[in-house]
């Protein structure tokens, strides 16, 4: 008796295994045939200067479309777009959704890599579009509203194997050669700020001391202000370093033009949190920053600006509410999600369809970072 239950428990053991092997099996060719989607384009032509990337952490269609209802009409974000499409997220992670680690990597080097690792994959560095910009001697700068140590900023200027490897994410940073580190998180930075200036930067917290003629800047801040909160706060809102960064660099670069990041990192942070209200202030936030942005890269000239996001956060789901129908119910997750998520090009490329891997944002950077104009 006692052998028949041995022979019962040991079949159904090799099955459970049988079957979890089975699943795991299908899960690894599923994610395997997603990697195959294009990651590069073909048709791409001209030369930029310089080339401005925005992008809204967490940021999905209805996101827009509730800020847009709040604003009371379309986001200058979507109506000064040239070209408009939407962006697959992905990552190697085999279920589930990309984390912000991983979409940064992506729009940084146009590479996939699992969750967590920063423009690194199984130790591996891998070569990020900021990066190729400084080798081709191009100014550059990187700012996150809630500071470059996040995740998105630092797939753009570090190497990490996790997120949270917040050492080694600033002593990549130092030694990077980027010319502009700004944003929020102060108080963390303030810990670093000796190691900061022994690498070249000026140090700066108050925007009074932005430094024009400065080599290098560092300027961090208490959390930025959204447009409601800016009467409260010293500190400036993400439009206006952003606009500064710009005057800065585009000094800086002379003929060799620069390549920037710019990051409203609250979007997503106020969605997790099924925030909607915040979530709206900071959605206007980065509107007036992409707006700002492109006035003054239309002032500068030869300047391509895109507008993306690395993922949805929150199954937003929005039907037609009006502003003062908007509530957090209108979440329906408290995690990052599938979904694609919009992008906006101001200047007309070619060869670049309406739905496109995240990948293949940064082969759009890195082709204009790489084909440089006559200086
Ligand atoms: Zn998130």
């Amino acid at each position: 008796m006692k052998k028949k239950i041995l022979i019962a428990v040991t079949a159904v053991v090799v099955c459970a295994a049988l079957i979890t092997g089975g699943v795991f099996g299908g899960l690894v060719v599923a994610r395997n045939n997603r990697l195959k989607t294009d990651n590069e384009l073909t048709g791409l032509t001209g030369e930029y200067k310089n080339v401005i990337l925005l992008i809204g952490d967490g940021m999905g269609k209805n996101h827009m479309k509730a800020g847009e209802a709040v604003y009371g009409k379309d986001f200058e974000m979507r109506t000064r777009a040239v070209m408009a499409g939407e962006a697959m997220t992905f990552s190697r992670a085999l279920t589930g959704p990309t984390d912000s680690a991983a979409s940064a990597t992506a729009l940084s080097t146009g590479v996939k890599v699992d969750n967590g690792e920063i423009a690194r994959h199984k130790g591996e560095n891998i070569k990020s579009n900021m990066e190729l910009a400084v080798e081709n001697g191009m100014a550059t700068g990187v700012i996150a509203a809630e500071g470059v140590k996040g995740a998105t900023p630092a797939g753009f200027s570090a190497h990490a194997d996790d997120r949270n490897d917040l050492d080694d994410i600033l002593a990549t940073q130092l030694t990077s050669k980027i010319d502009l580190f700004m944003g929020g998180a102060k108080e963390y930075y303030d810990e670093h700020a000796e190691k900061i200036e022994n690498a070249g930067y000026k140090y700066f917290t108050d925007m009074n001391d932005f430094d024009n003629s400065a080599d290098k800047l560092w300027g961090v801040f208490e959390e930025l202000p959204t447009d409601s909160e800016k009467s409260n706060s010293t500190a400036p809102t993400l439009a206006q370093i952003s606009v500064a960064a710009i005057e800065y660099l585009d000094e800086k670069s002379g003929d060799n033009g620069f390549f920037l990041m710019i990051e409203e990192s609250y979007i997503d942070k106020m969605s997790h949190n099924n925030d909607m209200d915040e979530m709206l202030a900071h959605m206007l936030a980065y509107n007036d920053t992409v707006n700002a942005v492109l006035d003054i890269a239309e002032e500068i000239g030869d300047t391509l600006v895109i507008a993306t996001a690395d993922h949805e956060t929150g199954g937003l789901e929005y039907n037609g509410e009006t502003a003062a129908a908007l509530n957090d119910k209108m979440f329906t997750k408290t995690h990052h999600t599938k979904a694609n998520v919009p992008y906006f090009v101001y200047s007309k490329l070619d060869g670049v369809p309406e739905t496109l891997n995240n990948t293949q944002i940064a082969f759009i950077c890195r082709y204009y970072i790489t084909n440089r104009p006559a200086a």
